[in-house]
């Protein structure tokens, strides 16, 4: 952490001028280093600064340690700061000696230091109600806090809503480098044992806190912040949340689908969570309804056929896994068939003669073992599936010729 940093000046610098000091090739890729660290290096949670070097795309900064070669010790300057170079990966050579302009993804570092500063006010809301820490983060597609204590969505939705009220007070976010003794009488979030300079971020007295990333200069530039979810994690809970674009990309998808739903629905997305119950509760009668009349057909079909005691094929467009199985069942059990095979077909769009229909199928017998004979069954019907020796199910890819065909080969 080099306080000269140019990622550490407000106003932002976006572009600057650096010489190359070393540039050394590394498989596909160019590590290279500069004279001015304009760049941020990955750290502190936040991910590495992307960009421009000259013509070279930049994908990635990395702070390496430097160690006396002898002792193997970490260097440090009068400060006591641990001594570092900043590593730039880039996809071509660049000439040692030579000063390129360097442009930073500002789109890029605008997401890490809205995410970072969003991160800090939660933090600092959290710890100061709560008392907890924050005691991982991590940025990705979407941010994640860790908390070393217990938290209910309804809290961390007050938390929410006066992380926001900080956003649109729209303060100074203030970087300060106390020296040793101020830091001492200091009041700061995650106070510990800090050699060398110190860096205090001070998000418009919401929180202060030790930091290396980068941030906003007013709470405003954060945008919207957004808590997600909340899940036990580690004795503690892990909180997923979006700011600023993110959030409101988050919102924009979310409120399609809602109003996709509500097109579906023919309600308004007021009234989506009611449309939805009144489907759910009509789809739970129709159920109950077809289950009630399912019986009844199971019952006269079996009627009919009580006498019949070969091998019976029975088909039955659309009938569901459960479905088949409790008519196989009453077949077994009100027939004198000594082997009861129950197809239904999946889609009504393919004929039943088709080669490629599809078909779900249970076939049980309570005196032969059908077990025995699924394999074969399986390669007639271009089928899988299995089960017990009084009951086998499955799924087949044939014409109803071939199980009538099949059924009858393998068990009349
Ligand atoms: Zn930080």
């Amino acid at each position: 952490m080099e306080k000269e940093s140019l990622y550490y000046q407000i106003p932002y610098v976006k572009e600057f001028d650096a010489k190359v000091l070393s540039c050394v090739k590394s498989e596909d890729k160019y590590l290279v280093e500069l004279d001015a660290h304009g760049f941020y290096p990955e750290g502190g949670g936040q991910p590495a600064d992307k960009g421009a070097i000259g013509d070279a795309v930049l994908s990635d900064v990395q702070e390496v340690t430097l160690k006396d070669p002898s002792t193997g010790e970490k260097l440090k300057d009068d400060r006591g700061n641990i001594k570092v170079k900043i590593i730039h990966t880039v996809d071509r050579p660049l000439t040692e000696g030579e000063t390129f302009h360097c442009v930073i993804d500002w789109e890029n570092r605008m997401r890490n230091s809205r995410n970072h500063s969003g991160e800090h006010i939660v933090s600092g809301l959290v710890h100061k109600h709560f008392g907890y820490n924050n005691v991982g983060f991590h940025m990705s597609d979407v941010m994640t806090i860790d908390f070393d204590g217990p938290l209910t969505f309804k809290q961390l939705m007050e938390i929410e809503k006066e992380a926001n009220a900080v956003v649109l007070s729209n303060v100074p976010v203030n970087t300060l480098w106390p020296t040793p003794e101020e830091l001492e009488k200091t009041d700061f979030r995650s106070k510990k044992e800090l050699k060398g300079d110190v860096r205090l971020v001070d998000l418009g007295g919401a929180d202060l806190c030790a930091c290396c990333g980068t941030h906003v200069m007013t709470t405003g530039e954060i945008g919207p912040i957004k808590i997600l979810s909340v899940l036990g994690h580690k004795g503690g809970v892990r909180v997923e949340l979006f700011c600023g674009n993110d959030a409101l990309s988050d919102y924009r998808k979310k409120h399609e689908q809602l109003l996709q739903m509500s097109h579906m629905l023919s309600v308004s997305i007021d009234e989506l969570v009611e449309g939805v119950q009144m489907v759910l509760d009509q789809s739970r009668q129709k159920d109950w309804r077809i289950g009630a009349i399912n019986q009844r057909y199971y019952e006269m079909k079996a009627e009919t056929l009580k006498d019949f005691d070969g091998v019976l094929t029975d088909i039955e467009d659309g009938m569901n896994n459960v479905e088949l199985r409790k008519c196989c069942d009453h077949f077994m059990k009100h027939t004198a068939s000594k082997v009861v095979g129950v197809f239904g077909r999946k889609d009504d769009s393919i004929d039943a003669q088709d080669d490629n229909c599809q078909w779900n199928y249970v076939i049980g017998s309570a005196t032969v073992d059908v077990r025995s004979k699924a394999k074969d069954f399986n390669a007639l019907t271009n089928g899988r599936g299995g089960g017990q020796k009084e009951m086998i199910q499955g799924s087949a890819t044939c014409s109803e010729s071939i199980l009538h065909k099949s059924m009858e080969e393998l068990f009349s």
